[in-house]
């Protein structure tokens, strides 16, 4: 009967989107979505998806036909190569199945429908580690699929750094053969990343523990504006040999946010049978892709796909990502020299430590509740801003609204 159904709350960040909208204050900052802004607070079309786009529109064969299952395939095997390198042996020994997806969110969610039927332990879901904190949705997407999740600890309040020690630790005492989700680059909530060596040890434990890598990139070439440094950890953890899955998203660096673009890959470990496995779970992608979403949207597909495979292109994209990772390092050193300049209490060099679209700052609930109620400033509770939504206009007003509830 309908009444059996509970109200559920709204979604957090889409309430406070909400929120902001209807609030009326000139003054009004938001710092909550994580959606790229320019200088004039404005969303911004990258100029080299507005060529791509009259690629498609100039185009006499282009049409609205259905992609195949696995969808756009000029886009899968560029995407492949965009994480694992060109000259990957992952891909010339035929060791990779990719399937365009649902953006980010669906290579996640497709990741988690794939494990949840393939990789038991004795008839049982593994259990799938999460960093604390995560991106909001991860929880509910494995736990829909009946993964059960637990979590490693990821974030130090104190250094509002890496809990590096708690992280290991927990990883070693897991059950082993456990699915470990890591974030690629640019970790959502926190910004906060591992270093190279620190890759290194993490790598280390899970072979130990024969625990099986799931990485979700989202922020490829918008973290530091390297595509190559920024798939850095995924690709030493293929060449470590890891079997392992990617779910990557090309919402953030291609601005193709509401486009759903994206793709999830499969890597099997080296070994004499590993094309075989791969062309197994490929078939097995095929038809839980086909249960769920038949095939995947075709325009984001055709942009990214036509960026991709045009060396001119290519390297125009690869400006424009710098363009929007430098504007975001940009705001983080404008932020913490206006505290500092302030001497707003406490230390402030997290600010430009941490990476990519988010900052953890480490104010508090209420302080956060404050900035909302007095000064129409929006970010999510926990603390996190997003880096995108300050500008040469309101880093300064920000700054000093920072300075007053954390003084108060
Ligand atoms: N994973 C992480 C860590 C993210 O931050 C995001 C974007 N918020 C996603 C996945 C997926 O986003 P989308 O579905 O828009 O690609």
């Amino acid at each position: 009967p309908p009444d059996a159904v509970p109200q559920a709350p709204e979604d957090p960040l889409f309430g406070l989107a909400r929120a902001y909208k209807a609030d009326d204050s000139p003054n009004k900052v938001d710092l909550g979505i994580g959606a790229y802004r320019d200088d004039n607070g404005k969303p911004w079309v990258l100029p080299v998806v507005r060529k791509a786009d009259e690629v498609i529109r100039n185009d006499p064969e282009a049409n609205h036909e259905y992609l195949p299952i696995a969808g756009l395939a000029a886009l899968t095997s560029k995407a492949a190569e965009l994480l694992l390198g060109t000259g990957s042996p992952a891909l010339s020994e035929k060791r990779v199945s990719s399937v365009q997806t649902i953006s980010g969110t669906g290579a996640v969610h497709l990741g988690a429908l794939f494990l949840a039927k393939f990789y038991k332990v004795n008839g049982a879901n593994r259990t799938l580690y999460l960093s604390n904190p995560t991106w909001a949705n991860h929880n509910q997407i494995f736990s829909n699929v009946g993964i059960p999740t637990a979590q490693y600890p990821y974030f130090d309040k104190k250094t509002k750094g890496l809990d590096f020690e708690g992280m290991k630790s927990t990883l070693a005492n897991a059950p082993d053969r456990s699915i470990v989700l890591l974030h690629a680059c640019a970790h959502n909530p926190t910004g906060v990343d591992p270093t190279p060596e620190q890759w290194r040890e993490i790598a280390a434990i899970l072979k130990e523990k024969n625990h099986f890598p799931f990485f979700d990139t989202a922020y490829q070439g918008f973290a530091s504006g390297d595509l190559d440094r920024d798939a850095g950890a995924i690709r030493y953890f293929v060449e470590q040999g890891f079997e392992l899955v990617i779910a990557q998203s090309f919402a953030k660096n291609f601005g193709l946010y509401g486009e759903r673009a994206g793709c999830f890959h499969y890597v099997a470990a080296p070994a004499s049978d590993a094309a075989n496995t791969t062309t197994r779970v490929a078939s097995q992608l095929a038809i839980l892709q086909r249960s769920e979403i038949s095939n995947p949207p075709i325009y984001g597909a055709k942009i990214a796909s036509i960026v991709l495979n045009d060396p001119a292109l290519f390297a125009e994209w690869q400006e424009n990502l710098r363009t929007m990772s430098g504007r975001i390092i940009s705001m983080r050193e404008a932020l913490r020299s206006k505290l500092e300049e302030l001497g707003t209490p406490g230390q402030w060099n997290h600010i430009t430590d941490q990476i990519g679209m988010f900052s953890f700052t480490g104010l508090s609930e209420k302080q956060v509740q404050k900035l909302r109620e007095d000064f129409h400033i929006y970010m999510t509770k926990n603390g996190r801003i997003s880096m995108a939504g300050l500008n040469t206009r309101n880093v300064e007003y920000f700054a000093k609204a920072v300075d007053s509830v954390v003084r108060s």
